[in-house]
Order: structure tokens, then C-alpha cells, then sequence
């Protein structure tokens, strides 16, 4: 979502007159996208603000500002903690970058904008500009999350749920399609609740689907609890839709996912798993998982590493519990100490990646769709994602620019670390 954004950023900036630079010595104007979900990235994003601040010191003109998740959660305290930043935006406020840099350039006093644009969520940062051979983009649905799971920050930092209209978002498609991109990943924080005058989520992916050279959609994050019968149905109906999925599920143990408001249980999330795989056998489902929540045992933790072996992940992002204060878990006690989190967590590591190996396993010899993307390392070979989300390279007697942006039937010859090898069928 940052890295979104972040472009979205560029977008605003350089409708503005302002120029990116790819070395950052050269820059003016240094901005720090922050994420707080996390008490690490926090600290980082602190850190890396303080490191360019101290540019300063040589360079008067320089201007430093802070924005993201980190920027809506602290404010004007930014300001205290670390002297010399000049502004402070949070998300919903950065089309007023422009005019807050040049009010800086003319009088120099520093700036904080953190409210929540309360006004219509339709054209919340939309995508501008399509570059050259960008064949894959994002596109923001809905903003915000009201879910309040206990251990998130991310309500009270990215405000109350908001979705845009679905016209709007399929005329933002059709518009990406004209300008060369192929495949489209919906963004939301629990994308799947999506509702919009009467228009739900799965109602939305039809509409999608039915976008005239529209080859891929992909949507990320949603909720166990929205995944409907109606949804997981068009798996393998749609035309569009991909057979992969990045499901979080958190906790493996009923007692951690009470306490974490996950709302559904492990046998609810097993059962999602079991009715996408009838409709889409090998399909890729990736999660997240959280180790040492407040009142995590052993036993409760060794449920999650079973739930990792039954629901068969293709890949699985691990974090250790880190208290975020204004969440309902920031009261609890943080009773697993930092050491069994750091055990926990090497050992969901083991797991996840045997997990991953069994799935990619399979994968030798089966035809893949790949979606061209660009040149691959060696020459002859060309590079993209498979409908699974694996990155496969594979040689291929086309040239580049008669493939790129169409989907070419591959078969998979070998398995390498973090991509796989394959040849144009
Ligand atoms: N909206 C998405 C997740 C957004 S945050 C969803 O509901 O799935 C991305 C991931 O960060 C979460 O899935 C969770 O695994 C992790 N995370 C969030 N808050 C955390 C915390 N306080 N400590 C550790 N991990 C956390
Ligand atoms: Fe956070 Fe839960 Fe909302 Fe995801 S659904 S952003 S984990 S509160």
C-alpha cells in the first residue's frame, strides 16, 4: 500500500513541476513514507527522518518531510522528537503537497496536516500516469478499516472505512486498460467487504471481469470472515480472476483468535481453504501470521504451525506480536518475552518454508500462464508472473516487444530459490 502511494506521491509532485531523482544527494526535497504497523518500522522510519535531517545542517534549502501511517499517528510530536523536519502529511492529505512545499519555500514555517479527509473516497489517489511497459498497477477500492482487530493500528491511523463507487472504479480500470495495463490488484485493507450502492465485492469482480482487454485481476487483503459462497465461487468462472490468494489468517489456535477480534475460527478458515480448492485445485493461498500475541502458549502456538501444514501455504509472511498503543491489545500484558517470540518465529520459519517447497514441488512440468513482463536475466529469456503468483523465466523464440503485456503458455522446467525456469510451450 506504501509503495502505492508513494507513486501516487510522484504523481502529485510531478504534476506540480517537481522532478524525481534517483540520487537522493541531488534532491531538494526528501520525503520519508513511513509504516507504523509495527514498532520496528516505526523506529526506522524515525531514524531515517533524523539521518536526513542532519543534511541540513549543510544544506539551508533542503526540505524534509514526513509522511504515512507515521505521520497520521504522531502529528506535530514529530516535530519535538526530532528538530528540523519541516512537514508532516499524513494519506489522505497528500494533494496538498504542492502548495504546503512551496508555502515552505517562501516563508520557511513548518507545516503539520494529519485530519481525515472526510469528504467523497472517490478519486482517492487514483493512478495518472501509466508507464512504459507497466503492465501490472494498483487500484485503490476502498480506504480505511473499521474491522479493528485488536493488535491493529491501522484503523486509527488510516481512519473509518470508506468505499468508492463502482462505476468510477471500472471506468479507472477501463482507463489503465487503454494505456497498456493488463493485470489489476484491488486494494483495501479487508478488500472483500467492499460494498458501494449496492454493489459487493464479488458483484465488483464481474463488473471487472467484463473489461475488454483486462487479462488479470488480483486483490489484496481480504478477510477471512468476507470470503462469501458468492466470491469464492467465481474462482475458475471468472475469466480474469487469478488462482491465488493471500488469505491472513493470524493464529492457528480458536483461544489466540478470539482474543486477537479475528472474528471466525480455525475451522471457518479451513473451510474457506477446502471450498477454494474445489474450485481452483492448485491454487497458490498465502498468509499472515502473528507469533507471541498476549497469552499465546506453546499449545496455542503449535496450532498455528499445524494450521500452516493443513491449509498447505504457498507462502507465508511471520511477524512477532509488537504492541501498538490506542489498540484494545495495547492494555494487555506483552507476557511472551522477546526470546520464546524469536524461538516461535524461527520456528514458523521452518515451517512456512517446507510448506512453500511442497507447493512449488508440484509445479515442474505443469503449464503456467504467464503474463509478460520483461526481459529476463539471461539472454533469450523473458520474465513474468504465473496466475499462482510464482515469477517464472523461461526462454522464448517471440520477441520481447510482440509478447510483452500478453499471456504466454509456459512449461515449467526447473525450480530456482525465489523464481521458476521454464520454456514457451
Ligand atoms: N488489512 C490486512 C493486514 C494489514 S497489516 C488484513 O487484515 O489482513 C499486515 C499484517 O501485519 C497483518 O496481517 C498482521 O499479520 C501484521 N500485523 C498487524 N499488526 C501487527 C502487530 N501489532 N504486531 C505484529 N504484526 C502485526
Ligand atoms: Fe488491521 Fe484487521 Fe483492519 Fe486488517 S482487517 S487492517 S488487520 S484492523
Amino acid at each position: 500500500m506504501n509503495f502505492h502511494d508513494s507513486r501516487r506521491i510522484e504523481e502529485i509532485l510531478t504534476a506540480a513541476g517537481h522532478e524525481a531523482v534517483t540520487d537522493a544527494t541531488r534532491a531538494e526535497l526528501l520525503l520519508v513514507n513511513s509504516c507504523t504497523i509495527r514498532e520496528k518500522p516505526w523506529h526506522k522510519a524515525i531514524s531515517e527522518t533524523g539521518r536526513f535531517r542532519k543534511r541540513k545542517s549543510r544544506d539551508h534549502a533542503l526540505l524534509v518531510g514526513l509522511v504515512g501511517c507515521v505521520a497520521q499517528q504522531e502529528g506535530d510530536r514529530v516535530f519535538k522528537l526530532l528538530n528540523g523536519v519541516d512537514f508532516v502529511i499524513s494519506p489522505d492529505n497528500y494533494q496538498q503537497l504542492p502548495a504546503v512545499i512551496a508555502h515552505l519555500q517562501e516563508r520557511g514555517k513548518p507545516a503539520c496536516i494529519t485530519g481525515f479527509d472526510r469528504g467523497e473516497a472517490e478519486d482517492f489517489l487514483g493512478v495518472q500516469e501509466v508507464r512504459s511497459h507497466e503492465i501490472s498497477t494498483f487500484v485503490t477500492i476502498t480506504k480505511g478499516c473499521d474491522e479493528r482487530c485488536h493488535y491493529c493500528i491501522v484503523p486509527s491511523v488510516r481512519g473509518p472505512e470508506r468505499h468508492r463507487d463502482a462505476d468510477r472504479i471500472v471506468a479507472e480500470v477501463r482507463g489503465l486498460v487503454k494505456r497498456g495495463v493488463r493485470e489489476v490488484t484491488l486494494l483495501g485493507q479487508k478488500v472483500n467487504a467492499y460494498a458501494a450502492g449496492g454493489v459487493d465485492f464479488a458483484e465488483l469482480l464481474r463488473r471487472l471481469d467484463d473489461v475488454d482487454g483486462l487479462l488479470r485481476l488480483r486483490f489484496t487483503s481480504p478477510h477471512p470472515r468476507h470470503m462469501t459462497d458468492d466470491l469464492i465461487g467465481l474462482y475458475g468462472r471468472l475469466r480474469t480472476l487469478c488462482p491465488a490468494i493471500h488469505l491472513p489468517v493470524q493464529a492457528g489456535s480458536d483461544r489466540v483468535l478470539a482474543a486477537m477480534g479475528r472474528r471466525y475460527t480455525r475451522a471457518d478458515y479451513l473451510r474457506v481453504v477446502e471450498k477454494l480448492r474445489a474450485r481452483e485445485k492448485d491454487m497458490a493461498i498465502s498468509t499472515d501470521l502473528i507469533v507471541g500475541f498476549p497469552g499465546e502458549s506453546q499449545r496455542d502456538f503449535e496450532q498455528t504451525l499445524s494450521l500452516i501444514g493443513e491449509a498447505g501455504f504457498s507462502s507465508a509472511f511471520s511477524f512477532m506480536y509488537s504492541p501498538r498503543p490506542g489498540t484494545a491489545a495495547w492494555d494487555l500484558h506483552d507476557d511472551v518475552p522477546l526470546v520464546e517470540k524469536e524461538r516461535r518465529l524461527a520456528a514458523a520459519h521452518v515451517v512456512i518454508d517446507a510448506s512453500e517447497r511442497r507447493f512449488r514441488e508440484t509445479l515442474p512440468g505443469t503449464r503456467q500462464d504467464v503474463l509478460v513482463e520483461g526481459k529476463g536475466r539471461m539472454p533469450g529469456q523473458l520474465t513474468g508472473r504465473a496466475g499462482n503468483f510464482q515469477i517464472v523465466n523461461f526462454t522464448c523464440d517471440r520477441p520481447f516487444d510482440e509478447v510483452c503485456g500478453r499471456l504466454v503458455p509456459v512449461v515449467v522446467t526447473a525450480i530456482n530459490p525465489n523464481s521458476l525456469e521454464g520454456r514457451m510451450a
